[in-house]
């Protein structure tokens, strides 16, 4: 029997690093060798209509075992990609038998320190195994955990019968890590009343809440002319937008200052010029109405600087990044209160915690498929210290399969 460690070790091998600067589907060409692999794994173990489409979605179904009508069809999704910010290429996966606590220094590079100090969640894994990558790249447990606990427990629902249970559907995706996960997800295809994407960290995570984001451009427009003949006459719009930076909220509503259910308000990226600079501002908050708040000060506060600035001139534009999935989760109580259960049947404390992020849960959410976040076991994302733990893995693979009895039985 093929366990979630041998899947783990096999696919964090493959190369599937997105781009966000490529405007192909998806991104790179190397994440469609692993999705027409798993394709392949999947026929494997006994799922006959596992396919690939033409964005690179890979979709199966579980079918039903118990003779029950009316039990919903559920679904589990995880995605093939790693994150650009770290490279992601021959990972040479490291396997820590029976942790004990002391630093794991990396081999490839002597910097790169597994420390229980800057750690805390390792010091739940003393006696565990622990899985790194060798200092020169990422691990790409983010989120090849998850797709190796769903497969794992796909083979173990084919092979196990008995287990009743609905027809189950699950998804691997591209691109999530870009944002574009979700673009050509199709919703009415996959065909579940719910979802759960397996992307989450620590033991027992189960995660409703995202935030709600927008983006916003302030655009200032000054005049530019020569700068020896410009007295008088020059509206030097880099200096607006200092000002109107100046001005944004700093010991409150910033990432640097807050945490828990604060939103926030947080510049992120200039282009300047004398005659235009535009800056690009994150908007954030749990509670979508006070998006709107937050957006009203930032344009009042971008107002005041051009006003403070004769003859500049300001443009305000605001777009919508994504919503809270609470928003709809609330609406089907169940699909939470169920991931909630089979936790607790797997052993494990129930852990809420708020995504201080979005998920292609949160835009899957507005598109019709509920879908909450479960842990995976991941650890240290986008880092060249990302580990997970092999019995964590094992723990989400329990609780996979316990969803599905408990959505059969309810
Ligand atoms: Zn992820």
């Amino acid at each position: 029997m093929t366990t979630v460690l041998d899947r783990f070790l096999r696919y964090v091998q493959y190369d599937t690093q997105s781009d966000e600067t490529s405007s192909s589907y998806p991104s790179t060409a190397t994440q469609l060798v692993l999705l027409r692999d798993l394709v392949d794994e999947l026929h494997a173990i006994g799922l006959a209509d596992a396919a690939i489409d033409e964005h690179g979605y890979v979709m199966a179904t579980i079918p039903a075992t118990t003779t029950k009508a009316d039990v919903p069809v559920i679904g589990f999704i995880a995605h093939v990609d790693t994150s650009p910010e770290m490279p992601g290429e021959r990972v040479r996966p490291i396997v820590h038998r029976r942790y004990d606590g002391t630093d794991i220094v990396l081999p490839d590079d002597p910097a790169a320190v597994l420390r229980l100090a800057d750690n805390p969640a390792l010091a739940e894994q003393i006696g565990h195994d622990i899985v790194t990558a060798s200092g020169a790249t990422l691990l790409g447990a983010d989120d090849k955990a998850g797709v190796a606990e769903i497969v794992t427990a796909a083979a173990y629902l084919v092979s196990h019968p008995d287990v009743p249970h609905g027809a189950v559907r699950i998804a691997f995706t591209p691109d999530e890590e870009v944002g574009r996960g979700t673009k050509h997800f199709d919703v009415a295809r996959f065909g579940a009343r719910c979802a759960y994407t397996v992307d989450g960290g620590s033991l027992g995570e189960v995660e409703v809440e995202s935030f709600s984001a927008d983006a916003m451009t302030v655009t200032f427009h000054g005049f530019n002319t020569h700068p020896g003949y410009a007295r008088g006459r020059m509206i030097n719009a880099i200096k607006v937008a200092a000002d109107f930076i100046h001005r944004l909220p700093d010991t409150e509503m910033s990432p640097e200052t807050t945490e828990g259910h604060d939103g926030f308000v947080h510049p992120y990226v200039v282009q300047a010029s004398v005659e235009r600079t535009s800056v690009k501002l994150l908007i954030r908050d749990f509670q979508t109405a006070a998006l709107k708040d937050k957006e009203a000060i930032v344009e009042r506060l971008a107002r005041e600087a051009a006003t403070a600035h004769p003859g500049a001139r300001v443009e305000i534009g605001v777009e919508e990044s994504y919503r809270n999935m609470r928003d709809v989760l609330d609406r089907h109580p169940e699909v939470a209160a169920h991931a909630r259960e089979a936790v607790r049947r797997a052993g494990l404390e129930v852990r809420n915690r708020l995504i201080r992020g979005g998920t292609d849960g949160s835009r899957l959410s507005f598109m019709g498929l509920p879908t909450p976040n479960l842990f995976a076991g991941e650890h240290n994302f986008h880092s060249r210290l990302e580990w997970v733990s092999v019995q964590d893995m094992e723990k989400a693979v329990e609780v996979i399969v316990h969803l599905c009895r408990i959505w059969a039985s309810s």
